[in-house]
């Protein structure tokens, strides 16, 4: 019997949004009713580390007649850099997968704590305080230090946290746990899923991973990069658009959405509805939640 054909993928489509389930400030259900109304018409779920709010996004999607393509940012490290890696479609089973997701989750706890025990030499926050901002186990980071930090008063907003006490030059920070981008794209692939690295561009050549090591990752199964995203540089999307020409990689476009965590609007900036086909074609682990 020959299988249905895969229902077309609708535009606008923004494929990186985050909830409370990891940093951003709200539900699943009311990033996809955000998304809806700015537009959009297929959305991914990312958060950090985490999918536990797939089910609850794709109910939602349902009700407002949009397509909820299930995804994830792994946290990933190569030397000093943290590297983002988006998977998309994969299954959210995969014991491998979990395993590292359980580990970074783990690890993430312990280097916040140590994050505030240091912020708390010089300033009046506890570890309680960076808890009473997390929801539902959050995958817990610098954001909710962030979110304590504004609700003692001693910082404005989560932009001024990490412009300020946050940055790594102030000295209160620590680094945690995370696989090196090769086991990333890795997990994500073998998952069946698809591994397109997240903002690979952000600020300067030097925070860019050296494109060997990016070829390294393509040999290894990546299926390509976030080039339309607010921080990656115009010589970098330049650049990108090269390498992912040469290799035949797919190209994507998002907002990165954190509610009201990040200035970030969804459908900012948008991946191609043919781009998005190619994303779900090549995905084996999951299916999209068509409406
Ligand atoms: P962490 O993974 O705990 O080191 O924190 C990094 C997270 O902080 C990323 O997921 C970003 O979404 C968020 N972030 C980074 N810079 C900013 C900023 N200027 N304002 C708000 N959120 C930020
Ligand atoms: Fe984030
Ligand atoms: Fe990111
Ligand atoms: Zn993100």
């Amino acid at each position: 019997m020959a299988s249905a054909p895969t229902p077309r993928i609708a535009g606008p489509v923004d494929l990186h949004m985050h909830s409370n389930h990891s940093d951003g400030t709200e539900s699943p259900a009311e990033v996809m009713r955000q998304a809806h109304a700015h537009g959009v018409r297929t959305a991914a779920l990312t958060d950090h580390d985490r999918t536990t709010g797939w089910d609850e996004a794709a109910g939602a999607a349902a009700a407002l007649g949009m397509t909820l393509i299930p995804g994830m940012e792994l946290s990933a490290k190569h030397e000093w850099r943290s590297v983002h890696v988006l998977g998309y479609l994969f299954d959210p089973l995969d014991a491998a997968l979990r395993a590292e997701t359980d580990r970074i989750r783990g690890d993430r706890i312990g280097r916040a704590e140590r994050i505030v025990r240091n912020i708390g030499r010089d300033y009046d926050l506890l570890w309680e305080h960076v808890v009473e901002q997390t929801t539902l186990d959050a995958t817990v980071g610098r954001p909710h230090i962030a979110d304590a930090l504004i609700a003692r008063g001693i910082v404005r907003d989560r932009t001024e946290a990490f412009d300020g006490i946050l940055h790594p030059r102030e000295g209160y920070y620590e680094p945690h746990y995370a696989p090196d981008p090769l086991t990333a794209v890795r997990l994500i692939t073998r998952a069946g899923g698809v591994a397109i690295i997240a903002h690979p561009v952000t600020s300067g050549r030097d925070r860019m991973m050296p494109v060997a090591f990016i070829e390294r990752l393509i040999a290894a199964g990546l299926g390509g990069f976030e080039i339309d995203h607010r921080e990656n540089t115009a010589g970098g999307k330049r650049m990108l658009r090269e390498i992912a020409a040469a290799h035949d990689l797919i190209v994507t476009g998002s907002s990165d959405y954190h509610g009201s965590g990040k200035p970030n609007l969804p459908g900012e900036n948008t991946t191609s509805e043919e781009m998005a086909a190619r994303l779900v074609d090549r995905a084996t682990g999951t299916a999209p939640r068509f409406p």
